[in-house]
């Protein structure tokens, strides 16, 4: 395999708690969520986070869990923004508290939100969720957009016989509004094959439909954190929308990032079930020098630990690792 990208990105997933239940991801279900002495204090993520940065680490992601439920998240979004060496700070949310605090982390220094969002409408998305908050987040999503978050992403998992008739009506929310949309295919979970598995419904699916309903897609190489997505424009859209192949395509040679959960433990691939335990480290006294040594074996170790299977291991939770 050939590698084509540096590490240079942590999705760092704050808390393993979440407010919603989709069905897919089912954090609700775990019998036991994190003691927050378990969980990394802020002072503990920021001393590994400045290591990390040290060693070409220059954006962050903040996912959980949800990372709204943190009380001190504007805190986390200031003190990380001014880490040497850490360029982009962002955020994916479910954005059912976004409304009340997405000012407050534009001020703290946030570049960019993404949305997780898989149906514009308010039954199906209790049903997908198990709670009734479809107002609330596309509020947060109005108010994003007038505090001038740009760009703002939504990102929509494709779920077989559940929203794919609703493909269209993403990919036309791009024509007026500055947003950027993203389907993306559904990973598959050791731990939640069963619900799972009629799920699967590919994003080279999602862009055929658009384009017979819209014509051809402009390609668009423009996107700021475009990641493994491809983006395309529909004709004079405002925003774009993009393709995400988690399972038809593989793109493990270009994967720049590691996943920290707030256990903190290092997940260097979704699909290697392999976890290095930092936490050991900050907790037993260790200087920055030897924790920087394990950092550094971690990142030159990430392409060893490469996709072994489609399947994510059930050691590595979505719903604590943070997608
Ligand atoms: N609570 C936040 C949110 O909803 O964005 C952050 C955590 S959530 C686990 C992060 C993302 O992972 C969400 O967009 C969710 O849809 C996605 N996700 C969870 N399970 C997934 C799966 N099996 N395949 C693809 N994406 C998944």
């Amino acid at each position: 395999m050939e590698i084509k990208t540096k590490t240079d990105y942590l999705r760092l997933s704050l808390t393993d708690n979440c407010n919603l239940n989709c069905f897919y991801c089912n954090p609700l279900e775990k019998k036991h969520f994190l003691d927050s002495c378990e969980i990394l204090r802020l002072e503990e993520i920021v001393r590994v986070v400045r290591i990390l940065a040290g060693l070409g680490i220059s954006k962050i992601r903040l996912t959980g869990g949800e990372p709204l439920i943190k009380e001190d998240i504007c805190t986390a979004v200031s003190l990380f923004k001014k880490i040497d060496g850490i360029e982009e700070v962002s955020l994916t949310t479910n954005g059912v508290f976004l409304y009340d605090i997405v000012e407050e982390l534009k001020r703290s220094g946030l570049d960019r939100i993404n949305i997780s969002l898989d149906t514009l409408r308010r039954e199906r998305f209790y049903q997908i969720t198990g709670r009734d908050c479809f107002g609330q987040v596309w509020q947060g999503i109005e108010k994003s957009i007038d505090v001038g978050i740009f760009p703002l992403k939504l990102n929509m998992i494709l779920l077989r016989g559940i929203n794919e008739d609703e493909i269209l009506d993403f990919a036309k929310l791009t024509i007026n509004h500055k947003i950027d949309v993203r389907f993306i295919e559904l990973f598959r979970t050791s731990n939640r094959l069963k619900v799972q598995q009629n799920g699967l419904l590919s994003s080279s699916e999602a862009k055929e439909m658009i384009v017979s309903k819209y014509g051809g897609l402009l390609p668009e190489g423009n996107v700021v954190g475009n990641g493994p997505a491809e983006y395309f424009r529909l004709k004079e859209a405002k925003g774009t929308v993009g393709f995400i192949s988690n399972l038809s395509k593989h793109f493990c040679g270009e994967c720049n990032r590691l996943r920290m959960d707030s256990a903190g433990r290092i997940a260097p691939c979704l699909f290697s079930g392999y976890l290095y335990n930092v936490k050991g480290l900050v907790r037993n006294g260790a200087s920055d020098e030897t924790i920087r040594e394990l950092l550094i074996d971690i990142i030159a170790d990430k392409h060893k630990h490469n996709k072994k299977s489609a399947v994510i291991d059930h050691h590595v939770e979505m719903s604590s690792v943070g997608g």
